[in-house]
């Protein structure tokens, strides 16, 4: 599906605010099927999170999960209870998620 490979606007100053902060970051948008876009490991706080990114200059309904990402973060549910999984729309968040402010 071609929108699987599309990123969120935001993703690459996201991404390279999390590098310059020292987190480890792979991305994974090109793996479709609602999995998250990015896997950051934080090596100070030893945290491994995933983040599904939205555009946060886009409106509250343009940020919702797609189906294929509610049934991800359903299956994975386990993972956003143990603070592994969390939806970003800014830089800060991201940052926040990995424990990186
Ligand atoms: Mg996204």
């Amino acid at each position: 599906m071609r929108r699987a490979a599309r990123i969120d606007a935001n993703q690459p100053e996201i991404v390279e605010a999390l590098r310059k902060a020292g987190c480890r970051v792979q991305p994974l948008h090109m793996v479709g099927k609602g999995c998250p876009d990015i896997v950051a490991w934080t090596p100070n706080k030893g945290r491994l999170v995933f983040l599904e990114i939205k555009d946060g200059a886009k409106p509250p309904s343009a940020r919702k999960l797609t189906a294929d990402e509610e049934n991800w973060h359903g299956v994975w549910s386990d993972l956003k209870d143990a603070g592994a999984l969390y939806v970003v729309a800014s830089v800060d968040e991201a940052l926040q998620a990995l424990g990186a402010v």
